[in-house]
């Protein structure tokens, strides 16, 4: 049985600690479409190269590259018994393009789930507001939910921890907003072919993961 999995979730929701972690377990690759595009730039390939120079001109890179990038990566032999995808889709389109090169490589023995890690919009804004960063190493802790021991310094480095400027609660209320809008449809879109399963973000990062496994 080949398993593959996309992964839906807020900014703050754990998306990315949590396909990290199944990823590993499962033994299938994690692929962050975010880190993949960066990736492609800093390689210079031929998609990287036209990504650049969108992003020279501050623009969105066209969702055809991203798809192109994406298509490339799941024909690697390593895709072969599953991966989990970070990041893509974000878009009816871009679902629909995936559904194309699913159909690609796939034979009858795939599984397709789309998991929704959703989280209350109270409960990410906590996570935001509270979340410090080391200025030295970049460790990432929340005075609520992973504070230092040492209030104001890193466990790791004795750096200085700071608040990232876009981590108010304004800032962070917008991106929240065009998740949601972004994302709704996606919803819809996987509930509809009931592939779809919710899991509840509002927890611990341990409870939601025994949960994910669960459900998969
Ligand atoms: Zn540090």
């Amino acid at each position: 049985m080949k398993n593959e999995f996309i992964f839906l979730g807020a900014p703050a929701s754990g998306k990315g600690t949590q396909t990290k972690k199944l990823a590993e377990d499962l033994s299938i690759p994690h692929i962050d479409t975010g880190g993949m595009l960066r990736t492609a730039v800093a390689d210079g390939t031929e998609f990287g190269k036209i990504a650049k120079s969108y992003m020279d001109q501050g623009k969105l890179v066209p969702a055809e590259i991203v798809v192109g990038i994406v298509r490339e990566r799941l024909h690697k032999s390593d895709c072969n018994n599953g991966f989990i995808l970070d990041g893509f889709p974000r878009s009816i389109e871009q679902a629909e393009a995936l559904e194309k090169i699913l159909g690609e490589i796939n034979n009858n023995d795939a599984k397709t789930l789309v998991v929704n890690i959703d989280t209350s919009e109270d409960v990410l804004i906590e996570r935001i507001i509270n979340r410090r960063s080391c200025k030295d190493c970049g460790a990432i802790y929340n005075i609520k939910f992973l504070p230092a021991k040492v209030a104001g310094i890193c466990d790791k480095c004795g750096g200085e921890l700071v608040q990232r400027k876009d981590d108010t609660e304004g800032v962070a209320k917008s991106r929240l907003e065009t998740y949601k809008m972004q994302t709704q449809p996606l919803i819809k879109f996987y509930s509809d072919k009931n592939i779809l399963v919710n899991i509840d973000g509002n927890r611990e990062v341990d409870q939601i993961y025994e949960d994910i496994k669960q459900n998969i």
